[in-house]
């Protein structure tokens, strides 16, 4: 009966091709029916975008299908490798929302293993040590179509070969003049076949295991079979690895039985349009102070735009939205913005800031009179309630809400037009005062008293409506405004160029003297997400402090806003 219905798998529907495989080998008991997969980042840098496209993957897949994903620092150059980069690691993976609990793992931690393994290489004969130079190495290595050459070291004794490695290890020699190779084909149609590199001489301290050693694989000989010793099932990565896929499975048959080994699946990297993936080119513009740091808010780090006001959640849309394939992209970041904007919208508390300021002078209401007037805090969600907004006698106003010969069809401020304050009333221009460049310095209205927010006199038509804030209880704040970090769509491709050179001038533009309501103050907290009503989200910079508010802005309301402040 039912066992005869032939059903496709609830599972396989709307899965990516990656989660397929992950479900086909489950339902096939491999593995013992066990999903085991890893985040493997080198802490030599600050994780990006990229590696949150990377993150999702391994950690969504396990999620999904009830395996586990562990955390594992490929922590094979000392060199370059920093516990700095350990915490920033952990701290990003955790604000995305994913957990890998005690599963927190080093390739330092085999070293011991790995070690051995080169050992029984050499006894074997499958390894030797190489006295050449890297140049002398490189120059050996011959070319896609045509052959290496073999090495004049290629066939030392054994005895000599474990010598000279367990030499190279005690610290005897000088970085650069040994080496550790895989005697494995110089004739190899793959060339990572061509003796490749098991171990290398770095004297520098490594930030876990520190003096303990002198020899440290490389990543080659290091990658597969850390997956291996942690029992990781399904090692997923990106697409440049396919041709180092056999190398891991040739290292890892020295090590398996047969009930189990890795499966390495590749996918196809993020790339975003107007900035850099490189963590060597991001480390350059953070050593070199072309930004503030690696969390600069214009930086593509996971930490730049946590630092901004990106939420997890739009950064995880984001990444659905784009998936995953076999063919590399170029992803527009303009789809990033999207997904943010989508989800700010749903939770920012809505408030009134003027960006530059012009002072209005309301010459009918009462002088030292002020009066608190009603803002939803978020129209898309009625739940999250109002505040109190001061409304008195003068207030602030957009300058660029006012014209003096207005063009047709100009809905918002002019002498003798009228328009509503949001939340308040509606005011009628009745003049200008200008300072001797002819610069405005106050436009003078009247306010009609029938037409507070609330009365029947606010149904009145009036076209246009701007944002304001009271004058005298208005805080000052700074504000920073970001565009994109580079102003070519793919930096990477200009190959001619020093990337440097692409950098976008006018990246950071910090506004002073900004008007923000005093409810924006007094909620100013790390992590507030505010709408600026009419131009865009904010959030509180780390440098902001009660005395001198600093705001980023997270992203403009619509697209256009950077187009029409370069006009
Ligand atoms: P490096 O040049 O230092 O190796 P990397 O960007 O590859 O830089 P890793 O720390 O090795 O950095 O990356 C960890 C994981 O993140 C790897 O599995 C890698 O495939 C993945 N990853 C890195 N960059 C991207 C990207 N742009 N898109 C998707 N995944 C990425
Ligand atoms: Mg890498």
């Amino acid at each position: 009966m039912a066992e005869n219905i032939i059903t496709e798998p609830e599972e396989s529907k709307g899965l990516n091709f990656v989660e397929q495989i992950v479900a086909d080998d489950l339902k096939k008991g491999k593995n013992g029916g066990r999903l085991n997969t890893r985040f493997p980042p080198e802490p030599n840098g600050y994780l990006h975008i990229g590696h949150a496209k990377a993150i999702c993957m391994d950690f969504g897949v396990a999620e999904k299908f009830g395996g586990t994903c562990n955390l594992r620092f490929d922590d094979t150059n000392p060199v370059k490798e920093d516990v700095e980069y350990v915490d920033s690691i952990r701290e990003d993976i955790h604000w995305l929302g994913f957990d890998w609990g005690d599963r927190e793992y080093y390739a330092s931690d085999y070293f011991p293993q790995l070690y051995d393994l080169a050992i029984r290489l050499i006894k074997e004969g499958k390894a030797y040590v190489d006295d050449q130079t890297s140049e002398e190495i490189a120059a050996q290595k011959g070319t896609p179509t045509t052959p290496g050459t073999n090495s004049p070291y290629r066939d030392r004794s054994v005895e000599e070969n474990l010598d000279l490695f367990t030499r190279m290890n005690a610290g005897e020699f000088a970085e650069g003049s040994h080496v550790l190779r895989a005697k494995i084909d110089m004739a190899s149609s793959n060339m990572h076949f061509r003796d490749p590199i098991m171990y290398r001489i770095i004297h520098h301290p490594h930030h876990r295991t520190g003096n303990k050693w002198h020899v440290y694989p490389m990543y080659d000989f290091a990658h597969g079979q850390s997956d291996y010793f942690e029992g990781v099932t399904h090692s997923i990565c990106t697409l440049e690895f396919v041709p180092h896929r056999p190398l891991y499975d040739y290292f890892v048959d020295e090590l398996a039985d047969e009930t189990y080994r890795p499966r390495q699946i590749e996918f196809n990297r993020l790339n975003l349009t107007y900035t850099v993936m490189s963590k060597r080119k991001l480390l350059q513009l953070v050593k070199e102070g072309l930004v503030a740091g690696w969390d600069d808010p214009r930086m593509p780090t996971i930490s730049g735009m946590r630092r901004r006001g990106f939420t997890p959640r739009s950064i995880r849309n984001f990444i659905d939205t784009i998936g995953y394939t076999k063919y590399e992209a170029l992803n527009s970041v303009a789809l990033l913005e999207y997904a943010v904007r989508e989800d700010l919208n749903k939770i920012a508390t809505r408030a009134m800031a003027v960006i530059d300021p012009v002072k209005v002078v309301i010459t009918n209401y009462p002088e030292g009179q002020t009066e608190m007037v009603e803002m939803d805090n978020n129209p898309e969600n009625l739940e999250e309630g109002t505040h109190q907004m001061p409304f008195s006698r003068e207030i602030y106003i957009e300058r660029d809400d006012f014209m003096e010969n207005p063009p047709k069809k100009y809905f918002r401020l002019a002498p003798d037009c009228e328009v509503r304050l949001k939340g308040a009333y509606i005011i009628k221009c009745t003049g200008v005062k200008k300072d001797a460049d002819g610069n405005i310095e106050e436009i003078y209205c009247t306010y009609d008293p029938e037409s507070r927010s609330g009365l029947p006199g606010s149904q009145r038509k009036v076209k246009g409506t701007l944002h304001w804030v009271d004058a005298n209880q208005a805080v000052d704040a700074t504000v920073r405004i970001y565009d994109r970090l580079f102003n070519v769509e793919n930096p990477a491709a200009e190959t001619e160029r020093d990337f440097r050179e692409m950098l976008n001038p006018e990246s950071l533009k910090v506004v002073e003297g900004v008007k923000v309501e005093p409810f924006i103050a007094e909620n100013a907290k790390q992590g507030a997400k505010f709408q600026f009503q009419r131009i865009g989200y904010f959030t509180p910079d780390y440098d902001s402090t009660p005395e001198k508010l600093v705001f980023n802005r997270t992203i403009a309301l619509k697209d256009s806003w950077e187009k029409a402040q370069k006009k």
